[in-house]
């Protein structure tokens, strides 16, 4: 199935700033949602966002208010005159938010995930009368997974049930082990969805990627020079009372900070031949490679008080003879010289010797 005749998410005309929703991470009570909205619309901010229903990764953690908070959402709209949207990961989240009156929904990470899920919140977007169906927002996160195809199905489930304002949220990917992000960028997936669905809005959730206040400047600055078209952000009025994510959202106030720092691109990035976009996704890839070396270090550290232990030497001929055969192998199969591959081996090889040694 093909996504076209996109039309422009919330109904909003083409511009050339980017659009940006922000609200918190949860709707907590409504005092709490309805003062951030209001420091949000003073900002400029004509998009709310807020969880109802949180999936959390364990139990135990603030699973949101569920259906009572719907109505706090409309109260925003109601104070504030600014659109809203909310998460939601089955049929009946879909009907009980639509039926409150908002603007937009967004299937989060986990939901995307799940084709039975998407599945049956596109059968539940089928169900609606055309005229609100026509007004709804959908907004599809990727899965937690870095599955392009699995984005791309879910984005087509909801594109099939006639979903016109139809838009990608790119909150990063879960990895294992440390990094500086909560969920990595992979730049170069939602570059190739930008490439393979030109059409199609492409947001960027630098709350979600970063997992630190901190990060949310940078990665938004990053997000617009890859031209993407909009931004979602957390926002709290007290971030460090947060019930979810609190490391991660920042006041209003601070909000309208770094959205003043940022420079918008005076010309969008256009598809995957621009030079900007390429370097970015360079960029992302030797941050990969950086992370997977300093893992590869740690292992072989691991491996090096084994063998200080176990009395063995540092250096085995044969090991190194038969990793070199099989790596020069499998990159000659993906096209790679294998001088080259060798050059970076015995580079490698020779740092983890080193590392070894100094365990003695
Ligand atoms: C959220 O936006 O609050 C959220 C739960 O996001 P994600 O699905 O990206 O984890
Ligand atoms: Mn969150």
């Amino acid at each position: 199935m093909n996504i076209e005749n996109i039309a422009p998410l919330f109904g909003l005309e083409a511009s050339d700033t980017p659009l940006v929703l922000a609200g918190p991470c949860s709707a907590e009570s409504l005092e709490q949602t309805l003062a951030t909205a209001r420091g949000l619309a003073r900002a400029g901010i004509t998009i709310f966002r807020a969880g109802v229903w949180k999936p959390r990764t364990k139990p135990g953690g603030f699973e949101g208010i569920g259906s009572p908070a719907l109505a706090w959402l409309a109260k925003v709209k109601e104070a504030t005159g600014m659109a809203t949207v909310t998460e939601v990961a089955n049929g009946r989240h879909l009907a009980e938010a639509v039926a409150s009156g908002v603007d937009g929904i967004w299937i989060g990470a986990r939901t995307s995930a799940n084709p039975f899920a998407v599945q049956e919140i596109a059968d539940a977007i089928a169900a609606l009368p055309e005229d609100v169906r026509g007004r709804l927002t959908v907004l599809v996160k990727n899965p937690v997974n870095p599955d392009i195809e699995l984005w791309i199905g879910a984005l087509e489930r909801i594109a099939g049930a006639g979903i016109r304002r139809l838009g990608a949220v790119h909150r990063g990917f879960s990895s294992y082990g440390k990094s500086i992000y909560r969920n990595p960028p992979l730049w170069r997936i939602p570059i190739e969805l930008h490439r393979r669905l030109p059409s199609l809005p492409l947001i960027c959730d630098p709350s979600h990627i970063g997992g630190s206040r901190e990060l949310i400047a940078p990665l938004s600055q990053q997000a617009l020079d890859m031209g993407f078209d909009g931004l979602i952000i957390e926002s709290h009025c007290s971030p460090e009372c947060a019930l979810s994510d609190a490391a991660q959202q920042v006041t209003p106030a601070e909000l309208a900070e770094i959205l003043e720092g940022l420079q918008k691109p005076s010309t969008p990035a256009e598809g995957g031949e621009n030079l900007e976009q390429l370097r970015r996704e360079i960029d992302s890839i030797d941050d990969e490679l950086i992370e997977l070396l300093e893992r590869r270090m740690r292992v072989s550290r691991e491996i090096g008080r084994y063998k200080h232990t176990h009395r063995m030497p540092v250096v085995q001929p044969g090991r190194y003879r038969a990793l070199m055969e099989s790596r020069v192998e499998a990159a000659a199969a993906l096209g790679l010289a294998p001088e080259f591959i060798r050059t970076v081996l015995a580079a490698i090889h020779e740092e983890s010797v080193r590392q070894q040694l100094g365990l003695r």
